[in-house]
């Protein structure tokens, strides 16, 4: 199998769009913007859903589900909220459909109109709130920790596979509580989740930090969020957790009785992840042939690909490879045994590559007689040749291993794609040469943040959880600041 991929330096975003078509993550469908999943790239979304919905309940939080469609009404209750999302909404506004008299086809029947049009869900706050003013009445009903697996729909007018589609699967937590401290303990304790997950999982070192007003969540006081980095210098907004204040139960009156007998209106949180995260797992760490997956998320582990000449040596062969099948599955490694004969072992060697399967073992005849496998690893393209009485552990290093290398490559990229500057004409020149996060100094307005914007396209990516109070002056305007935020060109 050719795989024919365009390089990574000749066009990056070319690159990323062939690899998830031929590595049958996604593709695109007769709907605008909206994409098909293929198996394989659900095997590993399905393998990130796992890994978080341990985590999200081990914090204590439950998943239910709400409603795809909104009443216009309950949208329109808050209002920040609605003026953000309203640019983005698809609109239901009738039920039937019928023959058209003129015999022209089909046609929505003009008599089926809905009373209230509804709106397909771009985020479910408004459904979840006007459903918690039935589920809270005292501080005993608090705090309230749901999750909810969904699809979502935002009118996305410039749309790429995974990394922004009309239509996409995400998670959204809705939290409710007694008190502003513990609304806000719970936005920040979601995004130290996501930044575990993005990190230990999907092997992606990410910065934590705060959005500025104008990259906040509409309906939030505070988005916190994670931040990755790509291959190509451009930042990925990978995952968001918002602390909502009282904005949603004052709009949709949802109250508690405390200790002492009085009313009070609920703090709340919300949070997502994306299919995006996807996107950011390939451009994170895939190469040139194909895709590399870290092995806490890869659906295949371990492939076997057998090697030999006519079906006697292929019994033989499957023989010495069957126990290693089953100790391997004992160790819940995920391994398969390729025997297919309509294919030959070059063009599935490509084909693994291609799919980023993190360890490939090989074994012919000549294996077979001095008891051993070719190895071969994915991250480094690495080989050796192991004695089957060392293979077990030998693949459970390098489960280890390659999840671990494939971390601190990433690391080692974006430490070096971190530059500090102070002057406008300095950020500029590393924007346009080097890309990546600049940290800089900013005096903290909508108007200069704007003005960067609409000069560079770098956008305010952050301001860092962890940045030290340090003070210095706006690269722009002069203006005191007393910390630097990081800005990059953005996904
Ligand atoms: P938000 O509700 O806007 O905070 O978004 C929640 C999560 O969904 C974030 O991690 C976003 O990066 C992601 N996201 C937002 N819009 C899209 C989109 N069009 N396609 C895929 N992911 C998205």
């Amino acid at each position: 199998m050719s795989k024919n991929l365009t390089k990574r330096s000749e066009d990056y975003s070319k690159w990323y769009n062939e690899l998830v078509v031929k590595a049958d993550l996604a593709e695109n469908s007769g709907v605008r913007g909206c994409m098909v999943i293929k198996p394989y790239g659900y095997g590993i979304w399905e393998k990130m859903q796992a890994g978080l919905d341990k985590m999200f309940k081990e914090t204590g939080h439950e998943n239910a589900y709400f409603p795809l469609f909104i009443p216009k009404s309950y949208l329109s209750k808050e209002a920040s909220h609605v003026e953000g999302f309203a640019k983005e909404c698809a609109v239901v506004t009738h039920y039937r459909l019928k023959n058209a008299e003129d015999g022209s086809g089909i046609i929505v029947d003009p008599d089926a109109k809905l009373e209230e049009e509804l709106i397909v869900r771009p985020t479910s706050e408004t459904i979840i709130w006007d459903t918690y003013r039935k589920w809270i009445q005292s501080y005993r009903d608090l705090p309230l920790l749901i999750n909810q697996w969904a699809n979502v729909v935002r009118w996305e007018m410039r749309t790429r596979l995974f990394l922004r589609t009309a239509e996409f699967l995400w998670q959204e937590g809705h939290t409710a509580h007694a008190t502003e401290q513990e609304a806000i303990a719970e936005a920040e304790q979601m995004m130290n989740v996501y930044a575990d997950f993005v990190e230990n999982h999907m092997a992606v070192p990410v910065i934590k930090g705060t959005k500025t007003e104008s990259e906040r969540f509409a309906g939030a006081i505070e988005t916190y969020c994670i931040e990755a980095l790509m291959q190509d210098g451009k930042a990925l907004q990978a995952g968001t957790s918002h602390f909502l204040g009282q904005n949603f139960a004052k709009a949709f009156d949802v109250k508690f009785a405390n200790k002492e007998g009085g009313k009070e209106y609920v703090w709340a949180t919300s949070w997502g992840v994306s299919t995006r995260l996807m996107g950011a797992l390939v451009m994170t760490h895939s190469d040139d042939n194909g895709l590399v997956i870290p092995p806490k998320l890869a659906p295949i582990q371990v492939v076997i690909v057998p090697i030999y000449k006519g079906l006697d040596q292929l019994d033989e062969i499957s023989e010495a490879v069957m126990p290693l099948v089953k100790e391997l599955r004992s160790k819940d490694i995920s391994v398969k045994f390729d025997n297919r004969d309509t294919h030959k072992p070059g063009f599935k060697f490509n084909e693994y590559e291609l799919r980023g399967v993190p360890v490939r073992l090989a074994i012919g005849p000549r294996d077979l007689k001095n008891g051993t496998f070719e190895v071969a690893r994915r991250d480094t393209l690495e080989k050796a040749v192991v004695n089957a009485e060392d293979i077990v552990a030998k693949i459970e290093f390098l489960m280890e291993d390659i999840q671990r290398n494939m971390y601190q490559k990433a690391f080692d990229y974006r430490a070096s794609h971190i530059t500090e500057v102070d002057t406008y004409d300095e950020f500029k020149k590393v924007l346009e040469e080097k890309g990546g996060f600049i940290s800089a100094h900013w005096d903290g307005s909508k108007e200069t943040e704007e003005r960067i914007k609409e000069e560079t396209k770098a956008t305010i990516r952050c301001i860092p959880i962890d940045a030290k109070e340090e003070l210095g002056v706006c690269m722009v305007t002069g203006k005191p600041s007393n910390k630097r935020v990081y800005f990059a060109k953005a996904y």
